[in-house]
């Protein structure tokens, strides 16, 4: 039995396990892959390859092109051009439906009128005849993916007696139905409050190392897809950024884009001379390694940074404010007589700071 077969649904019937097997999670294929609106161009010859049973965000500020790309894979939308395989196969020519793709939105969209039961079982009871099961086996399948989405007892309730987070679930649940191929997530906890959405993310997360679908998962977060995703794409007007594992992505941000959509930041300008990075006439402490003479910008996280007195080769900052950050205080510095500012994170207990301090990055990049 391969790792797939044997992690998913374990808890299901001989038949259901078989149909599992057939059902097995596909690596998707993007080549290529372009589409225009008119004269907007929503994405620009994208590619990627996304493994059978990985958890992959698409990540990106909004107008990125996150949905348009979804919607590609879905078999919503059609490219301009390139290509998108299934398994190697091309997908383009078949139907959402022969796709079997398991599609859950933002909004909602569970049926107002049908119980979380009916709704569940819905993609399963419009299949065609020869490929639908018994009314007692798409009842007897939807309580399962109730209980595996933690809804069992409230399966004769309406959507509308349902919290936001309760009926994602049923989405999901619903999704999840036809045993898809590819499960596609465009934002699915963006209506929900910080709380829920925190919540719902190791829900989703726990779902998907039990059954082992590929799971493309559309935010425009960055906690959301750095906590969830086993490898994030980062997009940018209609291109990829970068790809990469959570940590490759928060430590070895490629591109200005990436280290400041993925956390916050501060940026200075700096010069590098023979091997020597300077702020205006300072030397800075910080290797240049392989960078090139000339000018170039730096990247520092609040959090990365030391904070002290007096350092020689410190970048040196006049204190101008400071406020409460959740468990820890945030303080302003002004830089070079003010011509810049940058942010820095301390812990809680540090009330305050002598108004003239010196600041040592821990990790930074600097961009040519
Ligand atoms: P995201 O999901 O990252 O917010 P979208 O994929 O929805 O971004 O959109 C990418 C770009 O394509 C945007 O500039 C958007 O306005 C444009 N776009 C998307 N769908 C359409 C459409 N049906 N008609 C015209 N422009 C569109
Ligand atoms: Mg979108």
């Amino acid at each position: 039995m391969d790792a797939w077969a044997s992690t998913s649904f374990n808890r299901l019937s001989g038949e259901q396990s078989r149909l599992h097997k057939e059902e097995k999670p596909v690596d998707v294929t993007v080549q290529n892959v372009a589409r225009s609106f008119g004269t907007t161009a929503a994405l620009h010859g994208v590619s990627l390859d996304i493994r059978a049973g990985e958890l992959i965000a698409l990540l990106g500020p909004s107008g990125s092109g996150k949905t348009t790309l979804l919607r590609i894979l879905a078999g919503l939308d059609v490219p301009t051009s390139g290509r998108v395989l299934f398994d190697g196969d091309d997908a383009l020519g078949l139907t959402v439906q022969e796709r079997n793709v398991g599609l859950v939105f933002q909004s909602y969209a569970l049926f107002r009128h049908m119980t979380v039961l009916e709704n569940v079982g819905f993609g399963l009871r419009v299949r065609p005849r020869a490929r639908r099961p018994s009314r007692s086996e798409i009842k007897r399948r939807s309580l399962e993916l109730l209980e595996l989405v933690q809804l069992s007892g409230l399966e004769k309730r309406y959507p509308t007696q349902l919290s936001g987070g309760q009926r994602q679930r049923v989405a999901f649940a619903r999704a999840l139905a036809i045993q898809p191929r590819v499960l596609l997530l465009d934002e699915p906890f963006g209506a929900l409050d910080a709380k829920v959405r925190r919540d719902l993310r190791r829900w989703l997360r726990e779902i998907h190392d039990r059954t082992g679908h590929t799971t493309v998962f559309v935010t425009h977060d960055q906690e959301e897809a750095l906590e969830l995703a086993d490898r994030v794409v980062v997009l940018n007007n209609g291109k990829i950024e970068q790809v990469g594992t959570p940590d490759e992505i928060y430590d070895e941000p490629n591109s200005p884009f990436v280290f400041s959509f993925i956390g916050e930041s501060s940026v200075l300008p700096v010069h590098v001379r023979n091997g020597q990075v300077w702020l205006e006439d300072r030397p800075l402490d910080l290797p240049a390694g392989t960078l090139r003479d000339g000018p170039g910008q730096l990247f520092l996280r609040p959090h990365d940074v030391d904070v002290v007195s007096k350092a020689r080769n410190g970048i040196s900052g006049i204190v101008t404010t400071v406020r409460r950050h959740g468990g820890s205080r945030r303080f302003e510095l002004e830089i070079d007589q003010g011509r810049e500012h940058i942010e820095v994170e301390l812990p809680e207990s540090e009330r305050s700071l002598q108004s003239s301090v010196a600041v040592l990055p821990r990790r930074w990049r600097i961009y040519q």
